[in-house]
């Protein structure tokens, strides 16, 4: 733990100006509206400490940050600057909280009792400007929403364009992940979409990647799918090598999200690729891939355990989906590496149905709640520790796509905290890069001023 010297100093070289007004959504100054309005979470907090929670997703005392201590500890979580500050022995808070109220500093203590405090969750693939469009101009799926985002839990997105590099456009992608930033959550977009040639914002993948700070790389490229451009082996090849390069020069992960249809072609040119030359698998994210049937959820197996990368689509209620929580239950209980799998939402993307003659049958639209559900499905249904439940959303992607600061509770990571309710895991608190972007519905800003330490 840092002492209290050292948060002074931290403080004071940080400056108030770490604190800017990015709130969402501004209180209204009706006195009516008063009590539902988001609690005092503005500039004036220096410090928001959580008190009493069961806190997950703490890094291992190894180097290697990419596991969770198994337990969950009893700790008070410590916020400044956007950052956390101390993961503090509640036997200190007390007394912490005093020293703060003392000084000229100023205190947030929220108490989350019993509560599950989990890092927020990372969303790898959102169609933040909408997407869909496949069942002609009126399917075209609606802009992602901010509230809706937040209350799914989610802090951190990876924006996607999908299938319609057309009417939709990298450059509309850029500025929604830069307003959603502005707003409290982290965001990062892939470049591209479905097909090739490849569209871009500069010109050329290797440009985008190297001098767009919140390209992470390209994708979904679409494979094996009815909607893709069926790219040739040779063009894969140079797609990955040139991505690959670009990460490296950017220090950033520098993959391809693949978009894995189903047809029975499924990965074939992939594998074909890792044999023939010497690019690494870690370049190579397939998602979509528990949600095609048995074939490639083989072949997703098969993939984990040479150390590929896979993302599976959050199950949707509204389609009766299990695929993606049936498939983690088998490869939990075959006891494949797990750490090689991510769940996404597939927010705002369309989720069209076809028959076996290619023809449309249904059709909606994912909804960025469905990471969370997924979590919530494995912990109450299935009974999984919730260490395990929440790595798909958190450390996984976190780690693998190299998101400095994000997936873990750590001192010096991003402040980015999901406190859940502990019986239905439905969340409580969301906190953003350290605003507070969702409190509990019957929080009254006096619950806050009575808190004693
Ligand atoms: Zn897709």
């Amino acid at each position: 733990m840092w002492n209290l010297f050292y948060i002074f100093v931290f403080i004071i070289t940080s400056g108030s100006g770490a604190f800017e007004d990015n709130r969402p959504y501004k209180q209204p100054n009706d006195p009516s509206t008063r009590f539902q309005s988001p609690p005092p979470f503005n500039e004036s907090y220096q410090f928001i400490v959580l008190t009493g929670g069961k806190v997950y997703g703490l890094p291992t005392n190894s180097n290697s940050e990419t596991e969770y201590t198994c337990t969950p500890e009893r700790k008070d979580v410590v916020i400044a600057s956007g950052k956390i500050l101390s993961i503090m022995d509640p036997s200190k808070t007390t007394a912490f909280i005093d020293s703060i109220r003392d000084s000229k500093l100023t205190i947030l203590p929220i108490s989350v009792q019993d509560h599950i405090v989990i890092p927020g969750l990372v969303d790898v693939h959102v169609h933040a400007i909408g997407g869909g469009g496949e069942q002609g101009p009126y399917s075209r799926t609606p802009e992602s929403r901010l509230s809706q985002l937040i209350n799914g839990g989610l802090t951190t997105i990876v924006g996607i364009l999908g299938t319609d590099g057309v009417t939709r456009s990298l450059s509309s992608l850029l500025q929604k992940m830069k307003s959603l930033q502005h707003d409290g959550l982290t965001t990062w977009m892939w470049t591209g979409s479905y097909r090739i040639p490849i569209v871009t914002l500069t010109g050329s993948l290797q440009q985008d990647v190297l001098l767009i700070d919140k390209i992470i790389g390209a994708g979904e490229l679409a494979l094996s799918d009815h909607r893709s451009s069926w790219p040739s082996k040779d063009e894969l090849k140079q797609l990955l090598s040139d991505v690959r390069v670009a990460g490296m020069l950017s220090g950033k992960a520098g993959v391809i999200h693949f978009h894995m249809g189903s047809a029975p072609t499924k990965i074939d040119l992939l594998w074909q690729i890792l044999n023939e030359t010497t690019i690494p698998i870690q370049h190579m994210y397939l998602t979509h891939m528990s949600s095609r049937g048995d074939a490639l959820i083989e072949e997703a197996k098969k993939w984990i355990q040479v150390g590929g990368m896979c993302d599976f689509t959050a199950d949707a209620d509204v389609l009766n989906e299990t695929a993606t929580v049936e498939t983690l239950n088998k490869f939990r209980a075959e006891k494949l590496p797990l750490k090689q799998i991510s769940v996404s939402s597939d927010a705002y993307g369309s989720f069209p149905e076809y028959d076996s003659s290619g023809r449309l049958v249904s059709y909606s639209m994912g909804l960025p709640d469905l990471t969370l559900k997924t979590i919530q499905n494995l912990v109450l249904k299935y009974s999984w520790p919730i260490a395990e439940a929440i790595q798909f959303s958190t450390s996984n992607p976190a780690t693998y796509l190299n998101l400095k600061g994000k997936g873990f509770l750590g001192e010096g990571y991003d402040a980015d905290v999901l406190v859940l309710n502990e019986t239905d895991l439905t969340p409580l608190y969301v906190i953003g890069r350290g605003q507070i972007l969702k409190t509990p519905t019957w929080v009254k800003h006096d619950m806050f001023e009575q808190f004693s330490g």
